[in-house]
């Protein structure tokens, strides 16, 4: 038997209803969220996601605050800054110069 939704997934619960745009938005949201990711501490593939913007990894029991429907958004603080579960690099202290 094939698959019943590979098309319209997760909105299939929708029918045909509130229009094809905006059920393709949805679907991407909610696949987006129940989807497995990559722990950024023990890098498995294990991180789910438990309330709006909070995952956790079922691994290492890492719970870390992210997106509201993915862990890691492009458009976060952290990545502005440098800082979080993606870019844990230690800046080169500046000023050895002068030594
Ligand atoms: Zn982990």
């Amino acid at each position: 038997m094939g698959k019943r939704t590979k098309k319209v997934g997760p909105t299939g619960k929708y029918g045909p209803r509130y229009g094809v745009k905006v059920r393709k938005r949805l679907k991407e949201v909610e696949t987006a969220k129940s989807r497995k990711y990559i722990c950024p501490n023990c890098n498995h593939q294990s991180v789910k996601r438990v309330g709006t913007g909070i995952w956790k990894c079922r691994r290492c029991n890492l719970v870390f605050a992210g997106g509201a429907y993915r862990p890691f958004v492009s458009t976060s603080y952290r990545k502005e800054t440098g800082r979080g579960p993606q870019t844990i690099e230690e800046e080169p202290a500046e000023g050895e110069e002068n030594v």
